[in-house]
């Protein structure tokens, strides 16, 4: 008699989100995740691997005038332009931001971004710390993530590893590194990328936290954090 009262009330309260969350709640829960750090750091990998694993989360393609690497595809990594056109997504409007980085354009198209918030999506982006605190400003309430390598060290053999860049261009990315690192106290997270899988987990969870943030659920309630 007992064990029986004791099942129905577990299972009476099996899903008790449903009644303390209301499903619209849940999905209003959209924000960008904007992934910043040192090139050669593995935001790339690390975009690639929520990607797989994360349903709800939409990457953001950039417009670059860099040239194409030999695995990258237009429309897919980026959408490669000329100066020519990129001035005139500036003119436009097109973009939500924009920035010089390593003597190339890089920017953020509106359209890869904004339809996705409004469908209930989390968009992940890639982008350098310009990047980064224009977002600051355009989305107060984005997650703002700065990834590390363990060392200086480290990060130039990653970097000569991809065999990607010229030894010139290699060496403006690891000049630019150390500017970049003093942009770190600008953003929410900072994780040291020792071991992908490791970081890749910690990005992940972090997304996952954010999704469960009560200002988020219910922005009109607020919570009792001080943070
Ligand atoms: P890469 O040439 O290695 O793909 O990227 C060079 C740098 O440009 C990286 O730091 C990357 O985060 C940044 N980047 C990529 N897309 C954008 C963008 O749309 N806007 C800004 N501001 N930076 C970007």
């Amino acid at each position: 008699m007992a064990a029986h009262a004791l099942n129905k009330a577990s299972n009476e309260s099996a899903f008790p989100e449903r009644r303390i969350f209301p499903d619209e709640a849940v999905k209003k829960v959209a924000f960008p995740v904007v992934v910043s750090g040192p090139s050669g750091v593995g935001k790339t990998c690390l975009c690639q691997g929520v990607l797989a694993d994360c349903g709800d989360v939409v990457y953001s393609v950039s417009a670059t005038t860099r040239a194409p690497r030999e695995e990258e595809v237009n429309g897919r990594d980026y959408h490669f332009v000329d100066r020519e056109r990129f001035r005139a997504m500036i003119q436009a409007d097109e973009l939500l931001e924009w920035a010089e980085v390593h003597g190339d354009l890089y920017g953020t198209p509106r359209y890869s971004v904004l339809p996705f918030l409004e469908q209930g999506k989390i968009v992940i982006m890639d982008l350098d710390v310009q990047g980064g605190l224009s977002m600051r400003k355009a989305f107060p309430d984005g997650v703002f993530v700065f990834i590390v390598a363990p060392s200086f060290e480290v990060l130039e053999e990653r970097l000569r590893k991809r065999r990607s860049e010229s030894e010139e261009a290699l060496k403006v990315r690891l000049r630019n590194a150390r500017e970049e690192m003093k942009f770190r106290k600008y953003y929410d997270y900072l994780i040291v990328n020792d071991l992908l899988g490791r970081t890749l987990e910690t990005l992940k969870s972090i997304i996952v936290a954010e999704k469960c943030c009560m200002t988020r659920l219910f922005p009109a309630e607020g919570s009792g954090s001080t943070r």
